[in-house]
């Protein structure tokens, strides 16, 4: 007689301060390249950023705003939409940097406090933590921080633990069917992600207005084998003259920083070299024009 076993899906946020090992973990945790998948307004309003399927069960991870150490304005504003983000995820994994971290701060553990699902701590660099005996007070004081689920040290550069934290995460997950065919790998073009990652360094390094005016159309995204490595050409769509000036900034030392952040990201996404060539224009209105609104691939999803 074959046991009764029950399938489980369910959405997973990886959470936590820049630099902790969200991308790399993610990369880790769902394979080689990431299944790129498009946002489904009727299960979820995050972007999802990749699907882990397992034999009777299929985590799907969702991206959230990163949080901000700057505070003031704009980290007030991402902390808001992270623990908006929050919002009908099974499970919420806070990544810590535990060769940094020397104890639980507030600013990381903000997007918990209103949150009454499961969550993990995911300590992560555990590689780099030495003498290994050093995890056992992180544990502790990070068990007292928060009432976790789990705490699991792990390294995603190595992958050590990461099986462990991936058997964790199903036991966590309601009894639910596939949320997407297994084969499913994409029904987005990547282009979509690229110009999302793209917009996020625009909002982060910027500041000010120009986030909102900004569109980004990617108009090449060419796979290259030898040496191997991923060829993108995008454009910034903004507003006007003056937003121009910002984006590219004093010698273009602004559109640089942008492409640079951009590609560091990419290359932990997609695992491979990123070459990123990055032009501004400016459109005027295109945010009434819904034309533009379609083919920047823009969707409003709240
Ligand atoms: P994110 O900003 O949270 O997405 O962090 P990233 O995934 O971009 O990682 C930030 C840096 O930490 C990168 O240089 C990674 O290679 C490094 N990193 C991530 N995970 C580990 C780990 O487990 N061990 C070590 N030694 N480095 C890691
Ligand atoms: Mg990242």
């Amino acid at each position: 007689m074959r046991p009764e076993t029950k399938f489980r899906a369910g959405f997973v946020a990886l959470i936590g301060l820049p630099n902790a090992g969200k991308s790399t973990l993610l990369n880790r945790l769902v394979g080689e390249k990431l299944a790129i998948v498009s946002p489904r307004p009727q299960t979820t309003r995050n972007r999802i950023t990749g699907v882990k399927n397992l034999p009777g069960a299929q985590i799907v991870f969702v991206d959230t705003p990163g949080l901000h150490p700057g505070g003031g304005k704009l980290g007030e504003f991402m902390a808001k939409t992270t623990e908006r983000a929050l919002e009908g995820v099974d499970l919420v994994c806070l990544v810590v940097d535990a060769a940094e971290a020397a104890a639980p701060d507030a600013l990381t553990l903000a997007p918990l406090a209103r949150f009454d699902g499961a969550a993990f701590c995911v300590l992560n660099k555990a590689d780099l933590v030495r003498p290994r005996a050093r995890m056992l007070p992180l544990i502790e004081a990070w068990r007292r921080a928060h009432p976790f689920r789990e705490i699991v040290p792990v390294s995603a550069l190595d992958g050590s633990n990461c099986d462990r934290l991936l058997a964790l995460t199903v036991g966590v997950l309601p009894e639910h069917p596939a949320y997407f065919p297994e084969d499913a790998a994409t029904d987005q073009p990547e282009t979509f992600w690229v110009a999302e990652v793209i917009r996020e360094k625009i909002f982060l390094l910027t500041r000010a207005e120009v986030p909102y005016a900004a569109a980004v159309r990617v108009t090449e995204l060419t796979e290259r084998e030898r040496p191997r490595c991923l060829y993108l050409r995008a454009t910034v769509f903004v507003e006007a003259e003056s937003q121009k000036g910002i984006v590219i900034g004093k010698g273009g030392a602004m559109l640089k920083r942008i492409g640079t952040a951009a590609r560091r990201d990419l290359e932990a996404f997609f695992g491979v070299k990123v070459f990123l060539e990055l032009r501004v224009d400016v459109r005027r209105r295109w945010r009434r024009d819904d034309r533009a609104l379609r083919e920047f691939g823009f969707r409003l999803t709240s």
